[in-house]
């Protein structure tokens, strides 16, 4: 046994001095900062439990921040430090801008997230009745384990837009007393010729149908009589008619709301911390900056990374890039110019070591629950294919920007070399000559209908956010 007061050997010294040391966060935060976590953390339930998609999200945040002074962005209007502006594309995509001290032209600070999540979206011919069941036709959005998402309470979320022009908010199945929808799938003792399929075509795409409903309109001669009574309710509800699902965004999402995980609670599982739990922490962040920042703060919360960032809301679309360029016009400047000596943090979930399957991840660069918010070089995959990759004297900077600032961080990339790999909306940032870097909360069960995250992650990565933006 060793005495207490034993002297260290030299090799001890020089290892505590030379090799690195990462711990527990639950070791590092003081009790003052646990307790302040555990309450950032029932904040950020309460928003993922009412942003299931991205036009819930947008409207929570901009409620949020209008409530924080936050009023619409004006083209050509005379902008000076401290006011505080946002932007919406298409109730789907949000930008918020907090003006600060210097000229926008030596560079602003920019968090992006994004508030779309993986789901099953209906078609746009949803309805249908088969031998007295009626269903609606879905296609997934966003990569998926196909299997997971039969037998799971589903609620409905979107709207139509109806032939009149009007559009009609559909939000159904999260709210107690509510219905909820299901995919079904077969009994274990009916299934020997469905459990020898690839486990990729266990519930083939045609077969994730969603029951919504089972009993006829009472009427001996009518047809489709079940779906005919499903459409009597939602043309009494919604003042729908079949014609309008083409005019419709729906969207089958797990109900229910997030939970803790854990006798000691400090996990976190709900649908959809991938990317909400990157978009809240950036978000509240920015509206936590007390003091006028010395450059301009923005928080991007983007819609479509899940389908490859494509589309008029997702950061491949130039909207970002027209806002910049209108931002800086209201001070004279070039938006181009703006945007070269300014500094992007994308942030998005990143793949947390799960001891149950620990082969897909390298250990010594994989990012860990409760070790804090996880900085990654580069992402991509094969010879980093997509990626950004950050130069290391950004990576420098930003790491010394988390230790002043007293953040737990660590570092992580998402699998073993050649098993996979994935990327963010980095590259698009920085290929606007932003010096870009991914950072974000690790999560265990990635685009499953229930995610997990650690509460000392989630918080880590607010207070990231907060030593940039601020
Ligand atoms: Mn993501
Ligand atoms: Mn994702």
């Amino acid at each position: 046994m060793a005495k207490k007061n034993e002297k260290k050997s030299e090799a001890q010294l020089l290892r505590e001095k030379l090799f690195s040391s990462k711990k527990h966060a639950g070791l590092r935060m003081s009790e003052e900062e646990l307790k302040n976590c555990s309450v950032y953390c029932e904040a950020y339930k309460d928003f993922l439990g009412q942003a299931k998609i991205e036009r819930q999200a947008a409207r929570f945040t901009v409620a949020e921040a209008e409530r924080n002074g936050y009023v619409p962005f004006v083209k050509g209007k005379k902008y000076k430090p401290g006011d505080k502006v946002y932007y919406v594309n298409r109730d789907k995509a949000v930008i918020f801008a907090l003006i600060g001290k210097k000229d926008v032209h030596e560079g602003i600070r920019i968090a992006a997230a994004h508030i779309d999540s993986p789901r099953l979206d209906l078609k746009q011919n949803p309805l249908f009745e088969q031998d007295e069941t009626a269903y609606f036709k879905t296609h997934y959005y966003g990569g998926i384990k196909k299997y997971q998402w039969p037998t799971v309470p589903l609620a409905l979320h979107g709207v139509i837009v109806k032939s009149d022009g009007t559009t009609v908010e559909v939000t159904i199945g999260d709210d107690e007393g509510d219905p909820v929808f299901v995919v079904t799938d077969l009994l274990p003792h009916l299934a020997q010729d469905q459990m020898k399929r690839a486990s990729s075509e266990i519930i083939r795409g045609e077969e994730r149908n969603i029951l919504i409903g089972s009993m006829p309109f009472r009427d001996d001669d009518a047809s489709e009589k079940v779906k005919l009574s499903i459409m009597q309710l939602l043309n009494e509800k919604y003042g729908i008619t079949e014609d309008d699902f083409i005019s419709a965004e729906l969207d089958a999402v797990p109900a229910g709301k997030p939970r803790d995980i854990g006798f000691d609670r400090s996990l976190i599982g709900g649908y959809g911390h991938d990317d909400k739990v990157c978009a809240y922490t950036a978000f509240s962040a920015l509206m936590d900056v007390k003091d006028v920042p010395d450059r301009t703060a923005l928080v991007i919360l983007t819609d479509k990374e899940e389908t490859g960032s494509d589309g008029v809301t997702g950061l491949k679309s130039a909207y970002f890039r027209y806002f910049v360029n209108d931002l800086a016009a209201c001070f004279k400047m070039d938006g181009y110019t703006v945007l070269s000596m300014s500094e992007c943090l994308s942030a998005d979930v990143n793949a947390a070591f799960d001891p149950t399957f620990p082969d897909v991840l390298e250990k010594r660069n994989a990012a860990f629950i409760n070790y804090g918010v996880c900085i990654t070089k580069f992402t991509g995959s094969r010879g980093k294919a997509g990626t950004s990759d950050a130069s290391a004297e950004f990576v420098g900077k930003i790491r010394r920007l988390m230790d002043d600032a007293g953040v737990i961080w660590q570092t992580g990339e998402l699998g073993k070399v050649d098993l996979g790999g994935g990327g963010t909306v980095a590259a698009y940032i920085a290929n606007l000559d932003v010096d870009t870097i991914d950072v974000g909360v690790p999560v265990l069960c990635m685009h499953a209908p229930f995610e997990i995250v650690a509460k000392t992650d989630v918080y880590q990565t607010y207070k990231a956010f907060g030593a940039f933006l601020k």
